[in-house]
């Protein structure tokens, strides 16, 4: 018998719990596997719950080994630890709504939304959970704008059991960047470094990224892990597409090249502030890495719908730190970077004098103050290449969809006012899709009744077609009643928040009823429709719509007015055309005489 290879230590950190978890199975074992799940009933995974199938499978979770039980759930809720006692700050569950074929002791096949198969799973626990205490625990807040308000729309059932896993899932994009932990200790490992700093990222990166890379190397005398998410991120996030190439193009420009190692995680974030931090620093440990990189407002997902942060701001770091040499990473505090104009420089805030001249531009003035207006982002700023790439991808606001949400009563005036602001967009040189209820009703949501859940997937329908038109660079205008503040809440995200404009035509029932211009409220009183909205339906108005609207001492002309007022200024419709078409009259006049 041949003696085993002496393996060589690892100059790495060892994987959280001191092995890679590896759900793979054997390739011999695929084909009768294969086989044997045709057999098997199905359970199609949401993109979120195959993020997190990937990362059991390939240990980017270890010690976790499948979704978690109901005891790891409530420990994990309770005290960030799974029953062994190992930190584990988020819950990482297969939840599936009741009535799905599943059945204790069974197996299930897991797939994809296109059916390919992904894994087997033996059904060792079928358990309830409860979405207002996981929102507790995790994100903190039962606030909707919250990006973990989507639990009240996963199954309200987990399930729990051994793995298999045939394949992981394909990502044609980006192949040589996508390494699984092991891949990524490899490939660290040839750097022959011990120390390893991983960056987490979901946004595109400057300058200011590029000398916080350059010291954080210096002071760990090691490599730097670029570690993007390119799992979900924030709805309304720059697309992972673009963001990579701005990666690369970084990457590509540092002086530091020989000491960055780019890789993609895909990762399904949850945006849960201080321990989605901790939760990231378990993850680099597994990808090899012993310091992260955790800044200001580490995984936060912005404001609540009070226009309050969801955390403080040193939140993060401060959870991160607490549990930092238990969990073996090291923090490295993002510290504060100015620019010097004088001296074209970056240095830390605290070292600069108060006299000093400085200069920054913040995420939202590149979107507002650059991108949106046409303008080119400095040099000082960020590399040229990073710049050609957003503006390309970015074009100028009157050039990016936009999407206008009526919501509001039978016969409030959605479509009357709906019909006016097209008219407006059309005369401003601005295409509109109008996608009223009525219409809708008669043919993409033809069949669709007007109970709880029919009247969901109507607006979900809606906001879906919106979505695709306003990622396309058109106008959606789309007028339904809308009843649900959760359901108008969700189309907000799967358009994305700054391009969402939530108009509440706040008119009276009495009005409406009054009005009654479609005869539905006098049927609705005598009791032949039933389940009619402001009747015997309730309606939930919008705690903080972009636009209230009065139609009883207002016209549809003046509230489609005050509508596109709110879109010039926004920059949605450009405000100069106007003028700009005198002067060429002015100019074709003189030419011409
Ligand atoms: P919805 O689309 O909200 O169900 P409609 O626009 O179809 O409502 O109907 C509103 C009715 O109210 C129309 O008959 C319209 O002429 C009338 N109306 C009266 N005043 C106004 C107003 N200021 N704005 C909008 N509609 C008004
Ligand atoms: P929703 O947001 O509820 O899907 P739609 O705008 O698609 O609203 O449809 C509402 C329209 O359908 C109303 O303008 C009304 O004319 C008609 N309608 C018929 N039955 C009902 C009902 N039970 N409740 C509300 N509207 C109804």
């Amino acid at each position: 018998m041949t003696q085993p290879l002496p393996v060589k230590p690892s100059s790495l950190i060892s994987p959280y719990g001191d092995e890679l978890v590896n759900l793979l199975v054997p390739p011999a074992a695929v084909d009768d596997l294969k086989a044997y799940a045709s057999h098997l009933p199905s359970l199609q995974l949401s993109e979120r719950s195959i993020c997190d199938l990937e990362l059991l499978t390939t240990g980017g979770f270890s010690p976790l080994s499948r979704f978690m039980n109901r005891d790891d759930h409530q420990r994990v809720l309770e005290e960030m630890r799974l029953t062994s006692g190992h930190l584990f700050p988020i819950p990482v569950t297969l939840p599936v709504d009741p009535g799905t074929a599943i059945h204790l002791d069974q197996d299930v096949a897991l797939r994809n939304a296109k059916n390919d198969l992904l894994a087997i799973m033996t059904i060792e626990e079928v358990y309830e959970w409860d979405v207002v205490q996981v929102a507790q625990a995790v994100s903190g807040t039962l606030d909707a704008r919250h990006p973990l308000a989507e639990m009240h729309r996963w199954g309200k059932l987990n399930i729990s059991g051994r793995l298999q896993v045939l394949q992981l899932p394909h990502h044609p994009d980006f192949q040589e960047l996508r390494l699984s932990p092991a891949q990524t200790r490899a490939r660290l490992e040839a750097y022959g470094y011990e120390n390893v700093v991983a960056f987490q990222t979901r946004n595109p990166l400057h300058r200011v990224h590029e000398e916080l890379i350059k010291r954080a190397i210096q002071r760990v005398d090691g490599v730097l892990l670029l570690h993007p998410v390119v799992g979900l991120t924030k709805p309304g996030d720059v697309d992972h597409y673009t963001r990579v190439r701005t990666y690369r193009a970084l990457v590509q420009c540092s002086d530091d090249a020989n000491r960055i190692l780019l890789a993609l995680l895909p990762l399904a974030m949850r945006l849960a502030g201080p321990r989605e931090a901790l939760w990231h620093a378990l993850i680099r440990r597994n990808y090899g890495a012993n310091y992260l990189i955790v800044g200001r407002d580490h995984a936060s997902p912005g404001v609540d719908s009070q226009g309050e942060p969801f955390y403080g701001p040193y939140d993060a770091q401060a959870l991160v730190e607490q549990f930092s040499a238990e969990l073996g990473v090291g923090v490295i505090p993002f510290e504060e970077l100015v620019y010097l104009p004088d001296e074209d420089r970056y240095e830390e805030a605290s070292h600069v004098s108060s006299q000093a001249r400085t200069a920054s531009i913040s995420g939202t003035q590149v979107r507002e103050e650059y991108l949106n207006k046409g303008r080119t982002l400095p040099e000082w700023f960020t590399r040229p290449a990073v710049a050609e790439i957003l503006s390309e991808v970015y074009p100028p606001r009157h050039r990016q969809g936009v999407c206008i949400w009526f919501t509001g009563l039978s016969g409030a005036g959605k479509s009357t006012t709906a019909e006016m602001l097209t008219i407006l967009l059309l005369e401003r040189g601005r295409q509109a899709t109008v996608l009223d209820g009525d219409v809708v009703r008669t043919h993409l949501s033809k069949g669709l009744g007007f109970s709880k859940e029919d009247r969901d997937t109507n607006i979900r329908r809606i906001g879906f077609v919106a979505a695709e038109i306003v990622r396309h660079g058109g106008v959606a205008i789309c007028a339904a009643v809308s009843p649900y503040l959760l359901t108008r809440d969700e189309v907000r995200d799967m358009v994305g928040q700054e391009h969402f404009i939530e108009v509440f035509v706040d008119t009276p029932l009495e009005v409406c009823e009054q009005r009654d211009a479609k005869g539905m409220y006098a049927k609705a009183r005598r009791g032949e429709i039933i389940g009619f909205t402001g009747i015997d339906d309730p309606y939930e108005p919008p705690t903080h719509p972009e636009i209230t609207l009065d139609t009883v001492a207002q016209t549809p002309e003046e509230n489609a007015h005050r509508i596109l007022d709110y879109l010039s200024q926004h920059g949605f419709v450009r405000t100069d055309e106007g003028a700009s078409l005198l002067n060429d009259a002015a100019c074709l006049a003189g030419g011409g005489v």
